[in-house]
């Protein structure tokens, strides 16, 4: 039985769950049967650490190196995640002093260059934690007193199950996952396999999934049929049910395929710059085209060229269900895809919340995290293209629609404050494309069906109600209510574009003196909460933002019907049920750091009520 090598009191470096950094922490206890140590960060975080996590004080000291040693310190740092808070910026700012002691920090106190030891248990049946090792100059030594494998190398990239969202417990359970296999070749070692297996279901489960795929499009054709009716209202149920076979329509299947290639032609065009999306956990930097907005003005081109030539865009008023059935039917083609390529690809390239191993459960939320057919990112790719460029082409079709059917020489106000607010929304979205590399759709959650139909059928046919709506149903505003209607949207917009900006421009560089106002709480993980401007106002102002504008697209549709409204209150459930999730991802990530956010923005979306 291995013997306790800290002592109670003593400080030690403990490493961060989920990542590679090492904090100043202090032993508090050792449990024997877990062989666990407890130890206390700084922040005041409490965890138990096993003991190849726990590692002197003077661990990470100095040793005269080559200079393939230095190489290898200046290269670890760029990689590391800590590099975004210095302490210079913490204590100039005077806020938190309570702040974990980095890798970094203790390198700088010891210069010149850093020995980086990183062990790795020879018999890795237990441990949750490998490296992948790729650099040759590095030297292994085994050191035959113990049952460690000492390597001395560059620190590549590490994969750690619990960066891929686990519960941190340094146990090795049976159920968290298979057995992690390593297999050494030379100075390398490769990963077959990952533990990586769902801890949480989301949605209620397989149940729920189950429930939820069969619903989503019954809810859609329900909602273009009721919308539909004279009296557009929930109460006339059922809506009159065409026959079956006009519900399909093959041309309208073949639009639906020659637009998601014109996107997909369109995003491969050679033209915009390439930035690199987050870390994901195996270390990886997977790199983005930025030309979603130059995708739009060639759009416009492509349907102002298609007016001239006299198409007739009524078509897809007419048209709208069947569209809508074609969407789907192509989005659960690209689901089974999808899912069916997904047991191809690496197990650290998978997405921790669709690997429950039930099926239904897997295919619903996405087994695979970024999807790609060589550089075409099928995630990237349908979170912006085809639906949302879609649902404006849907937008504008309806507005030609509505002059149509009402026999007006332009279209009402009403309907150009609908198509106006929502292609900003659209335009904002593309013009701010990269933002969406640090949203939870890209950095969390797998490519299943719960996205692609979203993406593909949701956005673009459900979002697109309020316009449907006004073909068949007159609403005249006045001056007075367009412009109270368009100072809310405006209001929403300024709150939604500010906080995303705000926390995006924040998360990719701290130090931006452009944000030095900005009051922030550190974290353990070396990351920062911002705590002042749009983040302290609540603690999810962009969903605020994105729910005033959300009811400044239904209120020009006046007060007859609800089924204007699905929209917003959809979004509120959809948002409320968000913010709960990343809520708990928050919690998970940043521990005490989080409460002490929590209680000082109080509020979650609406200030004073939730
Ligand atoms: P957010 O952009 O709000 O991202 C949440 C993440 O932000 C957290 O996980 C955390 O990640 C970081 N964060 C949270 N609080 C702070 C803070 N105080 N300081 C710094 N970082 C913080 O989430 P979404 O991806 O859900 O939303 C993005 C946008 O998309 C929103 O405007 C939303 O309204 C919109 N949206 C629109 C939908 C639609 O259908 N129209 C659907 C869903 C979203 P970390 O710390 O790891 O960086």
């Amino acid at each position: 039985m291995p013997t306790k090598t800290f002592s109670d009191g003593e400080m030690v470096m403990g490493r961060w769950p989920g990542s590679h950094l090492f904090y100043e922490v202090q032993v508090t206890g050792y449990n024997k049967s877990t062989q666990l140590y407890a130890v206390k960060y700084k922040d005041g975080t409490e965890l138990d650490l096993k003991e190849s996590d726990v590692k002197p004080l003077n661990y990470f000291k100095t040793k005269k190196g080559s200079s393939s040693r230095q190489r290898s310190r200046s290269r670890s740092r760029s990689r590391s995640p800590a590099r975004t808070q210095t302490p210079k910026r913490s204590s100039s700012r005077g806020r938190e002093t309570k702040k974990p002691v980095q890798k970094e920090e203790v390198q700088k106190k010891n210069l010149p260059p850093v020995k980086f030891v990183h062990q790795l248990q020879e018999n890795s049946t237990n441990s949750k934690t490998t490296s992948v090792i790729d650099d040759k100059e590095e030297k292994e030594e085994n050191n035959s007193k113990n049952t460690y494998r000492v390597v001395e190398h560059k620190i590549r990239r590490e994969i750690v199950t619990d960066q891929l969202g686990l519960p941190y417990n340094l146990r090795a359970k049976k159920e968290e996952g298979k057995v992690v296999e390593l297999e050494t070749k030379d100075d390398h070692l490769y990963i077959k396999k990952q533990a990586a297996w769902t801890q949480e279901w989301e949605f209620g489960g397989r149940v729920g999934a189950f429930f939820i795929m069969i619903l989503l499009p019954a809810a859609v054709i329900l909602l273009l049929l009721t919308c539909a009716q004279e009296d557009a209202s929930f109460l006339n149920f059922p809506p009159q049910i065409p026959a079956l076979q006009t519900l399909w329509s093959s041309t309208a299947l073949g639009i639906f395929v020659l637009w998601f290639l014109f996107q997909a032609l369109l995003y491969l065009l050679p033209i915009g710059k390439i930035v690199d999306g987050l870390p994901l956990a195996n270390g990886k930097k997977l790199k983005y085209r930025i030309n979603a907005f130059y995708a739009f003005l060639l759009c416009g081109a492509a349907v102002a060229a298609a007016l001239y030539n006299e198409v007739n865009l009524s078509y897809i008023h007419i048209n709208l269900l069947q569209l809508a059935i074609s969407a789907m039917a192509f989005s659960l083609v690209l689901s089974i895809y999808l899912y069916v390529r997904s047991w191809r690809v690496p197990a650290d390239e998978l997405a921790v919340g669709g690997n429950s191993g039930s099926f239904v459960y897997d295919f619903f939320i996405g087994r695979e995290l970024n999807p790609r057919i060589r550089n075409f990112d099928l995630k990237y790719f349908c979170e912006l293209r085809p639906g949302l460029l879609g649902w404006v082409v849907i937008n504008l079709g309806l507005l030609f629609a509505e002059m149509e059917s009402q026999g007006r020489d332009a279209p009402s106000l009403a309907m150009v404050l609908v198509n106006s607010f929502q292609l900003l929304y659209v335009m904002d979205a593309l013009w701010n494309e990269e933002a969406i590399l640090t949203t939870m759709d890209i950095v969390h959650d797998g490519l299943g069906y719960m996205l692609i139909f979203g993406d593909l059928v949701w956005v673009p046919f459900t979002y697109s109600l309020q316009a449907f709506y006004l073909v068949n149903h007159t609403s005249e505003l006045s001056w007075p209510v367009a412009l109270a209607i368009i100072a809310l949207n405006t209001v929403g917009y300024i709150i939604f574009r500010g906080a995303n900006s705000q926390k995006n421009a924040f998360r990719r560089n701290p130090h931006d003196p452009k944000l030095a106002h900005l009051k922030t709480i550190p974290t353990a993980t070396g990351k920062s909460l911002i705590v002042s401007g749009w983040w302290g106002f609540v603690r999810h102002p962009n969903y605020l933002g994105d729910l005033i504008m959300a009811l400044a697209w239904s209120l020009p549709c006046g007060f007859n019907h609800i089924i204007p409204y699905f929209y917003v209150i959809y979004f509120a459930c959809l948002l409320i049920h968000r913010e709960a999730r990343d809520e708990y991802q928050c919690r998970k990530k940043y521990g005490v750091a989080w409460n002490k956010y929590c209680q000082q923005v109080r509020y979650r979306i609406f200030p004073y009520i939730y």
